[in-house]
């Protein structure tokens, strides 16, 4: 039975995928099960950072699977400290705590939770819980019931519902709606720093400073989902450091770059006093409060240390904002009337096209147009929304890679 035939036969059919069956991968090339070669500049959707089999997350795999892979969080897992421990002091770099998922919605969840329990511990004025997350339009946290509701898109919900209550969608990057969109029962704001899934659009340094703003007069924590944006993906190790440096955030959450392709998400919470006793944001999660057989094991942990120390030592969250000049840059020179723009930070870039020139048919959209003609030419992207597509390199491109991936992308974008 062909890989096809088996999906349609034995896979729930969840996903729209293309006919193309990955077996192998090496840096920025996959190769697909008739051998041909791809440039992959959609990296499992923003997760291979290193590209496919780096030689060091390889090597730390290796090692990790021979000594032990799993024991539980019964235990103190010494790969678990020494990667928060790496996560404080060189990524995040202000105080704060940990906590490990599987994935980046697993990881939005908790900071739900969290949320919750603020509400619990400062509570409304009649003393009722506040548990309301502030979220945003063409937002994406993720598909279990919780980061689903928080997601302010309504086909990701459609036919769902009753869905988690608790959230309010306002317009990103609207200053003005932030202000007002505040309620007694508010307990937090989450956004993404730079919306990827959405149709990639950063936040302005405007837009997140007034948010932090409001957050500080109404009593609210602050919340950056970082699943994509984060670990040097948007030229910074976080993304949010790109757009408003100062900004202390209390929450994060991430996933997709962190494990270099192993399953592992986390969540953070700022050591900060929540209350006239002092009382850290963080007791709010005490022993029971949260927990994941899986999370934060020795072999997904291990992994992690390897792809983030990497990125840290090569600097190659510098190296992503080099190459994001080099491609909007020439993208600019073709001056193509199809292309409306290039969009986002670092190597999270969204190209804007004119659906209008590309007169998609079927129902298809026009992005899904150019990911079909650029895969059909060997170079590998994810859509975002209908009409602008990715490039997601990993954060170890070459210019050599890139320079090919944009003349691909000039072919195609040159036939409308
Ligand atoms: C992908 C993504 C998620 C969901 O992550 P999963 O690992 O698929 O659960 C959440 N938030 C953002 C911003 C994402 O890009």
């Amino acid at each position: 039975m062909s890989t096809a035939d088996s999906f349609q036969q034995h896979v729930l059919p969840t996903y729209a995928r293309f006919p193309l069956a990955p077996v192998r991968g090496a840096g920025c090339r996959l190769w697909d099960e008739n051998g041909k070669s791809h440039l992959d500049f959609c990296t499992g959707i923003a997760v291979c950072s290193l590209g496919h089999c780096h030689p060091r997350l390889v090597e730390a795999i290796r090692e990790q699977a021979g000594n032990l892979l799993h024991c539980s969080n019964l235990y103190q897992i010494p790969q678990q400290a020494e990667l928060a421990e790496e996560i404080n002091t060189h990524h995040v770099k202000l105080p704060g705590k940990v906590f490990f998922s599987n994935s980046g919605a697993e990881a939005n969840d908790g900071l739900i939770k969290a949320a919750r329990r603020f509400g619990h511990h400062r509570p409304q004025a009649d003393g009722s819980p506040r548990f309301e997350v502030i979220t945003f339009q063409q937002s994406f946290h993720g598909r279990t019931l919780g980061s689903m509701s928080a997601t302010g898109q309504a086909k990701i919900q459609q036919g769902f519902d009753p869905l988690l209550p608790g959230f309010r969608y306002l317009p990103f990057n609207d200053t003005v709606a932030i202000e007002a969109g505040i309620h007694p029962e508010t307990a937090a704001v989450l956004l993404e720093p730079v919306q990827g899934e959405g149709g990639v659009h950063v936040a302005t340094p405007e837009f997140l400073r007034a948010v932090a703003a409001v957050c500080k007069k109404h009593d609210l924590l602050l919340f950056f989902d970082e699943v994509q944006a984060g670990f040097g993906r948007c030229g910074d190790a976080m993304a949010w450091r790109m757009i408003a440096p100062e900004i202390q955030p209390d929450g994060i959450s991430w996933a997709k770059g962190m494990g270099g392709g192993v399953p592992i998400g986390a969540f953070w919470l700022a050591d900060r006093a929540i209350d006239e006793a002092g009382s850290a944001l963080a007791s709010l999660m005490g022993p029971g409060s949260h927990g994941s057989t899986y999370g934060g094991n020795p072999l997904v942990c291990a992994a992690s240390l390897a792809v983030l120390r990497e990125i840290r030592e090569k600097e190659l969250a510098a190296h992503a904002l080099l190459m994001e000049v080099r491609i909007r840059e020439t993208i600019r020179s073709w001056a193509s009337p199809v292309i409306t723009g290039v969009r986002g930070s670092g190597l999270l870039l969204g190209v804007g096209l004119d659906a209008a020139l590309i007169a998609p048919a079927d129902g298809k959209t026009a992005a899904l147009v150019v990911v079909e003609k650029l895969m059909d030419k060997g170079l590998l992207v994810p859509a975002a929304g209908p009409e602008t597509i990715r490039l997601l390199p990993p954060l170890n491109v070459t210019a050599a890679e890139i320079d090919e991936a944009l003349e691909i992308l000039r072919g195609v974008i040159g036939e409308f």
